[in-house]
């Protein structure tokens, strides 16, 4: 951190910058958390007492912080995540956990998306997993082309989401379709 300063033009050395490479390191420890994190973990602990309740389960508008691998600057925007149980279901607390989990790495979207979608899929073995992530990426935003109020919107369908069009029509209706534009 302290060549970063220095090569920023700055002097690592002056009184405001002296605690600044341990903090932006404490930062790291928070922006990195999901390294530490197994989703398959998280997610192994389900319920199957679920009275033969087979309906969509919605947990939408996840507040998400990742990370660009391309230029460690933030990612922020929300995510939607969706599955058709199928005997087991799991706390809606666990669900925003894998999202986290996932999203506090080195990321691209793309490949967020589908490990969200993929970890779900494979723990719980549900009849469809359904993961929509729309998210400002301030490697747009703040530099390069400068496009501000720009989101990307990415989405994973497996199973019934992917192969029945009323699944997925239901799932869309129930996040509202992509709105407006991510903050960020
Ligand atoms: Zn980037």
């Amino acid at each position: 951190m302290r060549v970063l300063l220095r090569w920023t033009g700055d002097d690592p050395d002056r009184e405001g910058l002296l605690d600044t490479p341990a903090r932006v390191v404490r930062a790291y420890e928070e922006f990195f958390a999901g390294y530490a994190e197994d989703p398959v973990a998280l997610l192994a602990r389900s319920f199957e007492e679920t009275d033969g309740y087979d309906e969509m389960v919605v947990l939408r508008d996840i507040r998400l912080e990742s990370y660009c691998e391309h230029h460690m600057v933030p990612i922020i925007g929300r995510a939607h995540v969706a599955y058709l149980p199928a005997g087991r279901v799991v706390g809606i607390s666990k669900l925003a956990r894998v999202v986290d989990a996932y999203s506090k790495r080195l990321q691209i979207q793309e490949k967020l998306t589908a490990q969200i979608a993929n970890s779900i899929n494979d723990v719980l073995q549900p009849k469809g997993v359904a993961v929509v992530i729309e998210a400002a990426h301030q490697c747009m935003t703040t530099r390069g082309v400068h496009k501000h109020g720009v989101s990307m919107v990415t989405s994973h369908m497996l199973g019934a989401f992917r192969d029945d069009p009323s699944t997925r029509r239901e799932f869309l209706a129930m996040i509202g379709g992509p709105r407006g534009s991510a903050e960020g």
